[in-house]
């Protein structure tokens, strides 16, 4: 399967990094003084990966595991030359692989990780580690790395040596290497000796390692000659049982599985037994991804195949709305052969993904009843993204709807503390709705005019201000039997809640105004479909409403900025006719500028309710020519 290689292929060449691997490099050089220990977790995971690639590898080609089955990780310090070395037997690189996968940045994402480095120590380190560059982390306590890696499956003469002093260069040239694998050789700096020492050094491998599924093997205390033994168990978390796992071992496996996302909310540990036989192990992490919103961020399980690592990201056992949860799922039923394409298609993975979800739906339940202090955090960090499930998944939407939280003219600030059931213990007598509205921010849903009536009668609504509350609102009918109404569409249907005199008061209002209301709908035009009087208005003069079927306002723009194309349904105004402004116009109802007045009002009922006025400049006018007349 090889070729001949020829002296000028072998030969020893100097290449350039990417200039974003040379960044990073700075930033890993410069910029990291404390948690400098993740070199470690991440230089381990490399190793095990490279040791689960081989393994899997070798499902169909057992001559690459040839004569060195049993696959391990080293790890060796060397005092007296001031080396770390990490070793494994796994799958190793070509020279191409090597020039490639040490000396660039494969994945996407790059420009919006720089964008995300704070500064602040901690963060920047999980965002290291979350970014997949952990080789790179080498340089955080080295100035020079050499790796030594051999392909498994290529002779020995393709053995290859890689090294950099991070200075912008590296060199690559083939070496004989009598085994498979990669070793990789850290020159300390000066300043970071203490890797050398054998008990912080035994303490950190043992917490990055121990869960993972190959031993990692260090030189005996105390011993000349060089006899290695396991500091870790070797054997995978989730494999083992529940009962016989401590919550740290739980919160340290996270940390490997996340590259140091910090400490999980919570975390749910099953076995399925019967029909279907496999293992998950899902985590709720306490921080979002920096690519938590890009389309193509990395998101899904580990698989496994009866603990055969087979791929990362496994995206199709969970719904894209819970691609915040973290884990692993092993299969004993799936093909080892299993792609992803193949997962696509499977109906067993299907029935896993719905088993899954509501794993991770209750989870939440759970955490939300028990730990609502957490739960507020997980709703802080992921709550926007599980909102898209209202959307997605009708099936799960009884189980999603306790776990909303909104913000609600019953409280203040921005805080989203208020569920459903929170709300439908606090409806007045007589209230048979939940209502809500949407605003282009939650400080413009406090304030839409079309809540005021409502605020006025005590009556509390739920704000909503993020782009894609338009959307996912839609898709919210009832709860425990309380409809959802969108306070600013269609009638309010405040049913009971309108006292008789409230009904007298608005007959009386619109025979009065009749006259008024047509001619502001003469003046508007095509403008809007109706104008009538308003129950909901107390301090405005006047709110824009839509039809109850048509597409809500919010939806429209939201709709308009992603670029589609959204039908334009006529509003609805709606005057308050007690208000000043109505009372002025109605007088002026011969004049000349009654045709301005009108459609002043119609401007600033846009404005408050968060449209975009076609013809800024012109209102700014009218509005100038009002300001005139009061001189
Ligand atoms: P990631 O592990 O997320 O891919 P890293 O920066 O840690 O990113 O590693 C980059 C790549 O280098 C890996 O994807 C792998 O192809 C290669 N690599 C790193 N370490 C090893 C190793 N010990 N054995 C084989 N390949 C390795
Ligand atoms: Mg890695």
């Amino acid at each position: 399967m090889t070729t001949p290689q020829s002296k000028e292929a072998l030969a020893k060449e100097t290449l350039g990094f990417q200039a974003e691997v040379r960044e990073l490099l700075k930033l890993m050089i410069h910029s990291l003084y404390s948690h400098r220990e993740i070199f470690l977790r991440e230089l381990i995971s490399n190793a095990s990966d490279a040791n689960d690639k081989l393994r899997f590898e070798a499902l169909s080609r057992p001559e690459l595991m040839a004569g060195d089955a049993e696959l391990a990780v080293w790890i060796e310090a060397n005092a007296a030359a001031g080396t770390l070395t990490i070793r494994d037997n796994g799958i190793g690189m070509s020279r191409e692989e090597a020039v490639s996968n040490l000396g660039t940045i494969a994945r996407s994402g790059t420009a919006e990780f720089f964008k995300k480095l704070s500064g602040d120590q901690q963060k920047d380190s999980q965002l290291i580690g979350q970014f997949g560059v952990g080789f790179y982390s080498g340089f955080i306590v080295a100035d020079r790395v050499t790796v030594e890696t051999r392909r498994a499956g290529l002779p020995a003469n393709e053995g290859v040596r890689w090294e950099s002093a991070a200075d912008g260069d590296f060199t690559v040239e083939n070496i004989d290497l009598e085994q498979r694998g990669t070793k990789i050789v850290l020159h300390l700096k000066d300043d970071a000796k203490e890797f050398v020492d054998s008990w912080r050094l035994r303490s950190l491998v043992r917490r990055y390692s121990d869960h993972i599924a190959f031993p990692v093997r260090m030189p005996k205390e105390g011993e000349a000659s060089l006899a290695y033994e396991a500091v870790n168990r070797g054997t995978a978390l989730w494999a083992r049982a529940k009962s016989d796992i401590k919550d740290d071992e739980y919160r340290e496996f996270f940390e490997y599985l996340s590259h140091g996302a910090g400490e999980p909310l919570a975390w749910s540990h099953n076995r399925v037994e019967g029909k279907r036989d496999y293992t998950s192990l899902l985590y709720i992490p306490s921080a979002a991804p920096f690519d938590l919103w890009q389309r193509d961020g990395a998101r899904g399980l580990k698989l496994y195949v009866r603990r055969v690592f087979i791929m990362d990201d496994a995206e199709q056992f969970l719904p894209l709305y819970l691609r915040f949860v973290k884990g692993v799922v092993d299969s004993a039923d799936l093909p080892l052969n299993v792609s992803r394409e193949l997962l696509q298609a499977d109906s067993e993975v299907e029935a896993m993904r719905g088993a899954l979800t509501r794993r991770v739906l209750e989870m939440l339940g759970k955490l939300a009843k028990d730990e609502p202090e957490k739960y507020r955090a997980f709703w802080r960090e992921f709550g926007a993204v599980l909102k898209e499930g209202l959307a997605e998944d009708h099936g799960n939407q009884e189980k999603l709807l306790p776990l909303l939280r909104f913000a609600s003219t019953n409280g203040e600030g921005d805080a989203e503390g208020v569920s459903l059931a929170d709300y439908v213990a606090r409806m007045q007598t007589g209230q048979d709705k939940i209502y809500y509205v949407v605003g282009e921010s939650l400080a413009a849903a406090r304030s839409h005019p079309a809540i005021e009536g409502l605020r006025a009668r005590n009556i509390e609504v739920l704000l909503l201000g993020r782009r894609i509350d338009a959307w996912v609102m839609d898709h919210l009918q009832a709860f425990e039997g309380k409809k959802l109404k969108d306070a600013s569409r269609g009638d309010l249907e405040l049913g009971e809640l309108a006292s008789a005199a409230d009904k007298e008061k608005t007959e009386a209002q619109l025979s009065e105004s009749a006259a008024l209301l047509k001619r502001v709908k003469e003046s508007l035009g095509e403008r809007v479909s109706e104008v009538r009087v308003s129950s909901r208005l107390k301090d405005s003069a006047a709110v824009l409403v839509a039809a109850e079927h048509d597409m809500s306002a919010p939806l429209r723009r939201a709709l308009a900025a992603a670029g589609q194309e959204a039908p334009a349904g006529k509003p609805v105004l709606e005057l308050n006719v007690d208000h000043h402004v109505v009372k002025y116009l109605e007088q002026r109802s011969q004049d000349a500028e009654f045709g301005d007045l009108a459609l002043v009002l119609y401007e600033q009922a846009m404005l408050a309710e968060g449209e975009q006025l076609p013809d800024p400049g012109a209102f700014v006018q009218r509005l100038n020519k009002l300001w005139m007349r009061l001189q």
